[in-house]
């Protein structure tokens, strides 16, 4: 072992590093358990400075590191190979401090999301980042891949929800970025930079965090559309009409609602008649505001012919039976065999035609194919999946994700959409930055690379393609 890292295993102690293949195993496996990965030691820090001096051993040492918070990423960007350290952020999981008159929360970046969500609600206040993984990613994770879920409609993704950053630099040298100033321009912006950057240009140790008012009343139905163009208008008049209160706009198909049904405890379609798509639509403000605007923009949208019917919540418990129907949606793909998965975004006005495209595209290259298209729709990101053709062996259906990929994120591209929209490239998706990014976006992207990271220590083989 290089010098310096045997320096740092003294340093850390055994709370601090982990080479046990036992101990590291839940490091090695990402949640899909899809890819796994080897490592040299598992490092566990518990503050900056420790983070800091890890980094700079790696530096020293010429180790490649791989930080990690909850490892609930999608695209195995948090994986390491034999050799390299995976730095767990598990430790940095204090609340620095709550500023109920400023609207910020600087939270140190292993700290859980849920969490994170608790300690604002506490103050009387709402951190508004909510995905499907809250009880187990963590801040760090969901800046360092600017995060998207549930309200960021409303509220923005992780980046627009981030007011300063503290980072530990490539060489242990630490950043402290942790304002809490709503305007600062004051040249580049560097906060910026490393969020979203999934770890390849510095480890976030602490964020400061926006803070809203906390919504007095939520509003939630579920409207039946006419058809699949008919999510456009509906969304379009659902905005105006709630004053830009709309918190979520979620796309729910058949097939997703009767896999729900079908496999998840608790899932009840509230219709009588099986609808081709559903929206799921929440509206936040004070008093009896929310529901009275929900009420009217639906009425007003069944008249229009957008929708044929809706199921409005009455009560807190009708709401989560609503929402309940879109989590089961996810949980239930797996029952319905195996699954290939898309994380895109086209622009929202796109939305309806990209499905059918995609669709029609998946169905020609495979056929007896089942599209599974959902997700946050009010944001044009759709989760275009597809299960498994019924008869077809699931090896022989997932030996066929290189060609439905290459089908799905080409015409997402020629939509002017994104490959990847809230899960970022990790290591799965460096081949669709070389395909997809322009030669000058890579030249600039390495070129930060290479300042910031001189000697590729920094998440080596995650978001920029080789060359
Ligand atoms: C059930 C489920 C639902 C999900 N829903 C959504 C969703 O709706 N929207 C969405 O955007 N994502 C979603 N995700 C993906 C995932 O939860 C998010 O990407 C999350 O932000 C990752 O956080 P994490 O702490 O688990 O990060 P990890 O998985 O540990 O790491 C992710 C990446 O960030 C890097 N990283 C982690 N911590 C740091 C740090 N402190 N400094 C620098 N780099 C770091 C890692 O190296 C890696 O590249 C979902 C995942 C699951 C399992």
């Amino acid at each position: 072992m290089h010098p310096a890292l045997a320096r740092l295993r003294t340093r850390l102690g055994p709370a601090g590093w982990l080479d046990q293949p036992a101990a590291m195993a839940p490091y090695l496996e990402e949640s899909r358990a899809r890819h796994h990965g080897a490592a040299l030691a598992v490092v566990r820090p518990a503050d900056t400075a420790a983070v800091a001096a890890v980094l700079a051993a790696c530096h020293e040492a010429g180790v490649g590191m791989v930080p990690q918070g909850g490892n609930t990423g999608r695209c195995a960007g948090a994986l390491p190979t034999a050799g390299q350290l995976v730095l767990s952020l598990a430790r940095l999981d204090r609340i620095r401090a709550v500023d109920a008159l400023d609207g910020s929360l600087t939270a140190e970046a292993g700290c859980i999301l849920a969490d994170v969500q608790a300690a604002a609600r506490a103050h009387g206040r709402l951190f508004p980042l909510s995905l499907g993984a809250e009880g187990s990613c963590t801040i760090g994770g969901n800046l360092a891949t600017n995060a998207g879920g549930l309200n960021v409609l409303r509220y923005g993704s992780a980046r627009a929800l981030c007011l300063g950053l503290e980072v530990v630099l490539a060489d242990g040298r630490v950043w402290d970025g942790l304002r809490r100033l709503r305007k600062d321009n004051t040249g580049y912006d560097l906060r910026d930079l490393f969020i979203g950057s999934e770890g390849t240009l510095g480890v976030i140790t602490a964020a400061v965090l926006r803070l809203f008012p906390l919504p007095e009343r939520r509003a939630t139905a579920l409207a039946a559309l006419a058809d699949l163009d008919a999510c456009l208008a509906l969304l379009a008049r659902a905005r105006h009409a709630s004053a830009d209160t709309l918190t979520s706009f979620e796309l729910l198909p058949r097939i997703g609602l009767d896999a729900a049904v079908r496999h998840v405890p608790g899932c009840r379609d509230p219709f009588d008649v099986a609808h081709a798509w559903c929206v799921l639509l929440e509206l936040d403000g004070a008093g009896d505001a929310p529901a009275a605007r929900l009420e009217a923009l639906l009425a007003d949208a069944l008249a229009a012919g957008e929708i044929v019917d809706a199921a409005t919540a009455a009560s807190e418990a009708q709401a989560a039976a609503l929402w309940r129907l879109r989590e089961g949606l996810v949980e239930a793909q797996r029952h319905e065999g195996a699954s290939i998965k898309h994380d895109v975004a086209v622009p929202v006005s796109r939305v309806p035609e990209f499905i059918r495209q995609a669709s029609a595209a998946c169905t020609a290259l495979l056929p007896g194919v089942r599209p599974y298209p959902f997700g946050h729709v009010g944001d044009g990101n759709v989760h275009f999946n597809l299960s498994q053709p019924p008869g077809m062996a699931a090896a022989d259906f997932l030996a066929c994700w290189g060609r439905c990929e290459r089908v799905v994120h080409d015409l997402v591209a020629a939509c002017g959409g994104s490959f990847s929209a809230e899960h970022g490239v990790g290591r799965s998706k460096t081949g669709e930055m070389a395909r997809y990014k322009s030669p000058l976006e890579l030249e600039l992207m390495r070129g930060i690379k290479r300042t910031l990271d001189p000697r590729g220590i920094l998440n080596p083989g995650a978001v920029l393609p080789p060359g």
